[in-house]
């Protein structure tokens, strides 16, 4: 998932229970058991209804028995309405079985314990008829006035890290690996797509009858597990790549990102096969509340992201390096996360550099350091560690540049020690040797001591590796990135506002995103209005249509209160859903009483169209302060 720091609100310090030693590899945010049973596969009958907002169908759950004498199987739910649970005891034979709902935790939902006959063995099909309910954590349900179409409305998942617990019954831990079929029903002329193959699907056009069928044979983790409902158009961009998108949206799409086999054959030459046959890209509406998310086969992508230049296409880099860092070898726990997403962010950089040269790269990882050190500003001392305490708090917040860039820098470190060739050829290994397997920091550790420590036995000491896995702060040794590019971008900067270049002059026109990024975020906090006027004029910043432009101008708009960018803002913030894209600019109207009152009124009326896992953090944020 590429997603920062929208949770430092909720990083409070973790719970009495964190006196006790981690048990490594457990996973303490799901109720299941998998030491007594453990879900081998899925099969989902579901009807979508747009109309009340739900889901509604059947889950059938082949079972493994792993404990001879269990008899209670548990899984994860949150806000499901459990209708009835049978055991398929044979292709005719529907057996009932009792279950009960536990109470409802506010984290992690409500554990649904099923009695097990013990003569269900060694595998058994347990069916459950269930619903979703309108308000699931997982599901959004994008009006037709919010989509690029605005004819149709359109429905996403975001399972990770826990939400797919809001919308199937099942053991919701990255440790359980499962296949899975789906029927999906939709409306007629509405297309459905998930992170598996397609079965009767033409992608030149939607099924007469609605009806979808998938399939993903390799074992997965529930949080991969998604689906997309839209009226979707598709358009090719390689033979194994192509781009879903609404029809407003589709050209756009698909000059954006015509790159994405090139970057695949980068990768593979890297890191080894790209095992997961096709790979699309599934275009979401602005609300999407993430960057994007890894979902096999399919990743799902912020429109954000469509700069009209292929200059944010980093991202599609990050979510296809997932294939071998996160989808191919998975975090056990949500405290090993830092393997997920660290490792990927660094094979993000080796795609970047392979397709698009060291310039972007060096650029690119310029801007995450500065994100990471703003993370290490803010965060306390126990978040600032790779393999985090997450005990008693909501996984969601372990998503800070921490593990992102804190986990890359770690892998950086490794490759200077080392050399970039052996450590990508270790990286290769590594992804074959733990291939479809779910492992913890530990595993890694072990694995990294067995096969990289010993080919130069004095490169590194355990200590180093203690710091860099356990302990806050970035480690001295860090080796840190550096542009050329940028340092070009400050002495134009620097020259702009003592005067001595007009803004006109500037190589503006030249410029990539990164690099306007980089001018407008190294900006004094006061800049006069004249200046900001002059620029605006010369590059017409406020009308930008460019996402992450439009942040560090709007950023710079509210502490200088420059009212012509007014309207700008509240389109920007009721439009796009984006956290990184929306919460650093509440933050900053929050700071003086006019600006609260401004965010306030604004959020009322962009609430309705942001993600539940948006107005999560932003409640806190706009709408606990507003009370006396
Ligand atoms: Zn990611």
């Amino acid at each position: 998932m590429k997603t920062f720091a929208f949770a430092l609100l909720l990083s409070f310090a973790a719970v009495a229970a964190a006196a006790d030693p981690i048990a490594v590899g457990r996973d303490y945010h799901s109720f299941a058991e998998p030491t007594a049973f453990r879900v081998k596969h899925l099969d989902l009958d579901l009807q979508t209804s747009f109309e009340d907002k739900r889901l509604s169908g059947v889950a059938d759950l082949t079972i493994t028995r792993v404990a001879p004498d269990a008899n209670k199987l548990t899984l994860d739910t949150r806000d499901l309405t459990i209708r009835q649970v049978w055991w398929l005891k044979s292709a005719r034979e529907l057996v009932p079985l009792r279950f009960t709902l536990g109470a409802r935790d506010a984290m992690l939902g409500a554990p649904l314990n099923i009695d097990i006959p013990i003569e269900a063995t060694p595998e058994f099909v347990v069916r459950i008829s269930y619903q979703t309910r309108p308000e699931a954590s997982g599901l959004q349900w994008v009006a037709p006035a919010q989509t690029a179409d605005k004819t149709d409305p359109f429905l996403f998942t975001q399972s990770e890290a826990i939400h797919a617990r809001s919308w199937i019954p099942l053991q919701d831990s990255p440790q359980v690996r499962m296949t899975y079929d789906a029927t999906i029903r939709v409306p007629p002329g509405m297309r459905a797509v998930m992170s598996a193959q397609s079965e009767n699907n033409d992608s030149a056009k939607p099924a007469a009858d609605g009806v979808y069928r998938f399939t993903m044979p390799q074992a997965i983790p529930s949080y991969l597990i998604a689906l997309g409902v839209g009226k979707l158009a598709f358009r090719a961009t390689g033979p194994r790549t192509g781009v879903y998108a609404e029809s407003a949206t589709l050209d756009a799409a698909a000059y954006e990102f015509a790159e994405t086999e090139q970057m695949i054959e980068a990768s593979e030459k890297l890191f080894g096969p790209y095992r997961w046959g096709r790979y699309d890209l599934l275009i979401l509406p602005p609300s999407f509340p993430l960057g994007g998310m890894e979902n096999p086969r399919l990743s799902f992508i912020t429109p954000t992201s469509i700069a009209g230049d292929r200059s944010l296409t980093a991202l599609i880099a990050h979510e296809l390096a997932h294939s071998w860092s996160g989808n191919l070898v998975t975090n056990a726990t949500w405290r090993d996360l830092w393997l997920n997403e660290g490792f990927t962010v660094y094979l993000q950089g080796r795609i970047v550099r392979a397709v698009y040269g060291e310039r972007r790269e060096s650029m690119e990882e310029v801007q995450d350091l500065d994100g990471l050190r703003k993370d290490l500003g803010k965060l306390p001392p126990a978040d600032q560690i790779l393999a985090i305490d997450l005990r008693g708090r909501d996984p969601d917040d372990v998503f800070t540049q921490v593990p992102y860039i804190k986990g890359a820098l770690f892998i950086t470190w490794l490759s200077d020690r080392f050399g970039v060739d052996t450590v990508d050829k270790f990286l290769h290994d590594y992804f074959d040797h733990f291939a479809f397997q779910s492992i913890a920091t530990e595993q890694f550790r072990g694995y990294l001591e067995a096969h990289l420590l010993p080919q130069k036995p004095r490169a590194v000491t355990a200590a180093e590796l203690d710091e860099w896995m356990f302990a806050p702060g970035l480690p001295k040794s860090a080796v840190l990135p550096h542009s050329d590019a940028f340092a070009l971008v400050d002495v134009a900067r620097k020259n702009w506002l003592a005067g001595k270049t007009a803004a006109a002059d500037l190589p503006g026109k030249q410029w990539n995103t990164h690099e306007w990024v980089h001018f407008l975020d190294g900006m004094p906090a006061q800049v006069p209005a004249a200046k900001l006027s002059e620029l605006d004029a010369a590059y017409a910043l406020t009308a930008s249509g460019n996402a992450e432009i439009s942040l560090v101008w709007l950023r710079i708009a509210i502490r200088n209160e420059y009212a012509s960018a007014y309207p700008k803002l509240e389109s920007h913030l009721t439009t796009i859903g984006r956290q990184r894209l929306i919460k650093p600019l509440y933050e900053d109207l929050l700071k003086t009483p006019a600006g609260a009152e401004r965010a306030r009124a604004i959020y009322l009326k962009a609430r309705p169209n942001y993600h539940p896992i948006a107005t999560t953090a932003l409640d806190q944020l706009l709408l606990r302060k507003a009370a006396p």
